[in-house]
This record gives structure tokens, C-alpha cells and sequence, in this order.
């Protein structure tokens, strides 16, 4: 009895260990955060998120449930995401000011801290898998644009025509954001994941912000800001108004609070999202899992689109929030 109090009493003192509920595996999704409402979004539009998402929760959770690295877990998971129009990354990427599309994409191992991102990129098909040979492939964290498609194009990553990105949606969105002088946020995916050797892993893909300027890099291919994987602490990928988890560091920060302050996943999550970023003026949302395969997914938006599934066989996607 005595030694167990003492065991409890280590584990409360030491920073970013609590006795937590434990998963062998644990994956989220997210497909943006914004403003995600029936009146905003067509009940055929909804249904076809809901199907890709489940799509890729199934594929995601049936590699982990058969011993896949959170790593390739993750690729997968957003190369569907990417190859679907429905969501503002690959084949749905919106339009920069001047009409183009400059993708960004960024993936991380929680266990080496091993990162690769692209930015600025307008003919890879799938920037996430290009962000993965940066990261294994070459001695650099970030490349960018012409630079990374000769580089993806070194390792057998499949180049498109720029015109691959042009649908019909994304061009009128930019038009309407263009007579009203705005920039508009949101629609990127991501996915974490917590494997069965207990590594964790994170990965990020956007089209950015329509009518963002030429040239912009957002967050999403900034180690720490839009993504990050630490097995200390925490996986994160968020989704929202870049600038803002670019200057307060976000998912580096969700993961310190667990690393240095011992809060929870969801607390971590709460209180950057919550506290920090809303106080800020900087609109969006974050999943997270942490290395026991806890997860929170939370916005300061009106929703975030989110799916979600573990090793106890719990899931859920998530389009409207009550
Ligand atoms: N965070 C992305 C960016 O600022 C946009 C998004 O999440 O949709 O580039």
C-alpha cells in the first residue's frame, strides 16, 4: 500500500507524467475549422465530408490496428484528404491573390523529432508525401517551391500541371473574396496518431488562405506553429488564421504545457485555443493526441470538422456542432 501511494505521489510530481487512461493506438483527423454550419454548408456537401473523412478514419485506424507506424498512418490519411476536392489541400487548394495555388505541407515523428515541410509549392499532387522525403530523404527541415518540386521529382513523387488544382469552387470563392477585398481562412486537414510501439506522429496540408498574397507561408509547414510531434508530450495539427499559430507558436506550446507544466492533452489544448489564441484575435482549432492515445480537438470557431478513433474501438466524425 505504501509503495503505491509513493508510486501515485512520483507520478503527480514529475512534470508531463499523470496517471492517465492508456490506448495501444489513437487517431484524429481534422478538415478545417471555420464557420461550419448547415446554413453555410449543403446537406450533399456535408455528406460528402462525412464520407471522405470516414474514409480516411478507416483507412488510418485499420494500419494502426495492424502495427503500421503512426507515421505512415498519418501520409495516408492525408494523401485522401489531399487527392479529395471537398477540403482546402491537394486537389482543393484554394487560390492566392493573383489566381495561383501555392500549397504548404509539413510532417513530423514524435520519437527522432525528425521533420520535412514544402511551401510555395504548385505541382506536387501530394505535398504531405513530398514533406516525408524532405524529412528522410534530404538534411533540411523546409524547402520551397521550384527547389521542392525538383526535389520531389528526384524521389518519385508525382508531379501535375498546375491546372489540376483549378476547381470551379475554389476559383469563385477567390472572386467573391476579391470583390470584398478579404482574406479568407480555414479548410486545411491534418492528422495524429499514437502507434502501437508508442511513437506518435503529425502531419499537416493546406492550400493556405484564399486571396492570401504571393508568396505567403502560412503555418501549416512551420515545425511547432501548425505542426508538431513530440513522445515526450503531445502531437498537434492545427487549422485557422496561420499568422496567429505562427506567432504563438501553438503546437509547440500545447506541448510544453505537458512537458514542463504536467496539464493534460486537453487541458494543454484548452488553454492555448481557449485563452491565448481567442484573447489574441486568432481564430481556429488543434487536434492533439497525446502518448497515452488521449486526444482533444478544440476550436474557437463555430466548428471544426473531425474524426477521430482509438484502440478500444470508440470513433466519431464529426461535421456539425450542436
Ligand atoms: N492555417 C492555414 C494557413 O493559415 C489555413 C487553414 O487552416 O485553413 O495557411
Amino acid at each position: 500500500m505504501k509503495k503505491y501511494i509513493l508510486i501515485l505521489i512520483v507520478l503527480s510530481i514529475i512534470p508531463g507524467i499523470k496517471a492517465q487512461e492508456s490506448y495501444k493506438y489513437s487517431i484524429v483527423i481534422h478538415g478545417g475549422a471555420g464557420n461550419i454550419s448547415p446554413e453555410n454548408i449543403s446537406q450533399e456537401r456535408a455528406t460528402a465530408i462525412e464520407l471522405k473523412l470516414s474514409e480516411a478514419l478507416e483507412t488510418g485506424s485499420n494500419m494502426l490496428s495492424s502495427g503500421s507506424s503512426s507515421i505512415d498512418a498519418v501520409e495516408a490519411v492525408i494523401r485522401i484528404l489531399e487527392d479529395s476536392p471537398l477540403f482546402n489541400a491537394g486537389k482543393g487548394a484554394v487560390f492566392n491573390h493573383e489566381g495561383k495555388n501555392e500549397l504548404d505541407a509539413s510532417i513530423m515523428e514524435g520519437k527522432t523529432l525528425n521533420a520535412g515541410g514544402v511551401t510555395g509549392v504548385g505541382d506536387i499532387k501530394n505535398p504531405i508525401s513530398a514533406a516525408r522525403m524532405v524529412m528522410e530523404k534530404s538534411p533540411h527541415v523546409l524547402m520551397m517551391g521550384e527547389g521542392a518540386s525538383k526535389f520531389a521529382t528526384e524521389y518519385g513523387i508525382e508531379i501535375v500541371d498546375s491546372s489540376y488544382f483549378h476547381t470551379e469552387k475554389r476559383w469563385n470563392d477567390l472572386q467573391r473574396q476579391l470583390e470584398r477585398e478579404e482574406v479568407e481562412k480555414y479548410g486545411t486537414v491534418g492528422c495524429v496518431a499514437l502507434d502501437s510501439e508508442g511513437n506518435l506522429a503529425a502531419g499537416t496540408s493546406t492550400g493556405g488562405m484564399t486571396n492570401k498574397k504571393y508568396g505567403r507561408i502560412g503555418d501549416s509547414p512551420i515545425i511547432g506553429a501548425g505542426n508538431y510531434a513530440n513522445n515526450l508530450s503531445c502531437a498537434v495539427s492545427g487549422t485557422g488564421h496561420g499568422e496567429f499559430f505562427m506567432r504563438y507558436t501553438v503546437g509547440h506550446d500545447i506541448s510544453a504545457l505537458i512537458q514542463y507544466k504536467g496539464l493534460s492533452v486537453v487541458e494543454a489544448a484548452k488553454e492555448v485555443v481557449h485563452n491565448k489564441l481567442k484573447n489574441a484575435g486568432g481564430k481556429g482549432g488543434v487536434i492533439c493526441v497525446d502518448r497515452y492515445g488521449n486526444i482533444a480537438m478544440e476550436f474557437n470557431t463555430s466548428g471544426m470538422l473531425r474524426a477521430w478513433a482509438n484502440s478500444k474501438g470508440e470513433k466519431a466524425v464529426i461535421i456539425f456542432d450542436d
